[in-house]
């Protein structure tokens, strides 16, 4: 598939996903949120669902979490026109908190019924790296025992002969302080590293402009002090 039948394919794809109502949020919602990008991305981020903002504008992590997001691939020299971003949901999650309305974790029943969604996504994609950000993700492809402290930053076999990778969302990380947070920002930006040494290795290319070389990065010590997650 050439990147305009990819994106035909995409299109199309948004269309069924608006008509769906499998779960209630589908009434809910205010839009349905599916992914964005470079739809012949070698890089493909998952998260976990689509929060206040995203329901607003119909798009993957344009609140705080995408703002960090985007400075996570800026770290590894990546702008999000390059990769594909998406979630395992399609539509915002909410429960009713007396009155104020708060996003909430996806059910199973809710990301069992969107999987579909996502795996059109990714074999219409197919790109050679996943990144899947938090828990919920991780475990939608590697199974409910999957822990995120114990087995992030390694890599498993993902759809469509991808490799995996899971790590810490940025959400999760904004709402830490202190040491806390400098540990796992270390992690994360190891994580962010050994993805981008896979893209380079799978040599990420032809398709895209995922084709930044090592020399033209800088050191990345540099680019750590950049990161201010
Ligand atoms: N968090 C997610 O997991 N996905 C989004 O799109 C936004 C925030």
């Amino acid at each position: 598939m050439d990147s305009g039948e990819r994106s035909t394919a995409l299109a199309r794809l948004h269309g069924v996903v608006e008509a769906c109502r499998r779960c209630s949020i589908g009434y809910t919602r205010t839009k349905v949120v599916c992914g964005v990008g470079d739809p012949a991305s070698r890089l493909v981020i998952v998260g976990e669902g689509p929060g206040e903002a995203e329901d607003r504008q119909g798009a993957p992590f344009v609140g705080r979490a995408g703002e960090l997001l985007t400075k996570m691939l800026a770290a590894i020299d990546l702008r999000r026109e390059d990769v594909f971003i998406t979630n395992t949901i399609k539509c915002r999650a909410t429960t009713d908190e007396g009155g104020r309305i708060a996003n909430r974790a996806p059910m199973q029943e809710e990301m069992a019924n969107c999987r579909e969604y996502l795996d059109v996504e990714l074999e219409v994609v197919t790109p050679r790296v996943i990144l899947a950000l938090g828990a919920p993700a991780a475990k939608s492809f590697l199974g409910p025992g999957f822990s995120i402290t114990r087995q992030r930053g390694m890599w498993y076999a993902g759809p469509h002969g991808a490799d995996l990778m899971a790590t810490y969302h940025p959400a999760y990380i904004l709402r830490l302080t202190g040491g806390n947070m400098t540990a796992v920002k270390k992690l994360v930006w190891a994580d962010l590293q050994a993805v981008r040494a896979k893209l380079d290795a799978v040599g990420a290319g032809s398709l895209n402009s995922l084709t930044t070389s090592a020399l033209e990065r800088g050191a990345n010590e540099d680019k750590e002090l950049k990161l201010d997650l």
